[in-house]
């Protein structure tokens, strides 16, 4: 599976996803489909609405900055936590207790605020920025302008 390059090779990778919205559903349904084990967790009964067919994994309703949440996710046993919920600071949190208390190897969270990206960085979270791959995508658009074609 190629976003686990570096990591130890498994038959069966262990996600748990924090916040099951429009980009965290995505994910679940599309690691579901490529035969991963995967546990939403989100505080919106809602939210899991958007769950495909894909998805054979669990759901758990509940906020996920409670402590009892993340240990019903089972957290100590996963090898990736997806943190994306709405929130810079509640994903700092969730993935920071994933990385430190539960020492999830690869945390990998959303950052709306790009001057958050260091802080989630000096604690060894990978994060992704919708506001940078968003600045990105609009200059690729605009690549008639300034004739920067990639
Ligand atoms: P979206 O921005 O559409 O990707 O959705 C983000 C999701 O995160 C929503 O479904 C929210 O209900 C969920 N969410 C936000 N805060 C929390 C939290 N503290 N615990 C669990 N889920 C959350």
């Amino acid at each position: 599976m190629p976003f686990m390059k570096g990591a130890i090779k498994k038959d069966e990778y262990y996600v748990v996803i924090f916040g099951c919205g429009r980009l965290g559903s995505r994910m679940a349904n599309w690691l579901s489909s490529i035969g991963c084990s995967v546990v939403v967790v989100d505080r919106n009964e809602s939210s899991f609405d958007a769950l495909s067919y894909e998805f054979t994994g669990f759901n758990i309703l509940g906020d996920a900055t409670e402590l009892d949440v993340l240990k019903e996710a089972k957290l100590d046993k996963a090898d990736v936590a997806l943190v994306l919920t709405t929130d810079d600071n509640t994903n700092l949190m969730i993935s920071m207790s994933a990385k430190e208390f539960f020492e999830v190897t690869r945390v990998v969270a959303r950052a709306y605020d790009t001057n958050n990206i260091k802080m989630f960085s000096d604690f060894g979270i990978e994060v992704i920025c919708p506001t940078l791959l968003a600045v990105e995508n609009v200059k690729n658009a605009l690549y008639f302008i300034s004739g920067d074609e990639k």
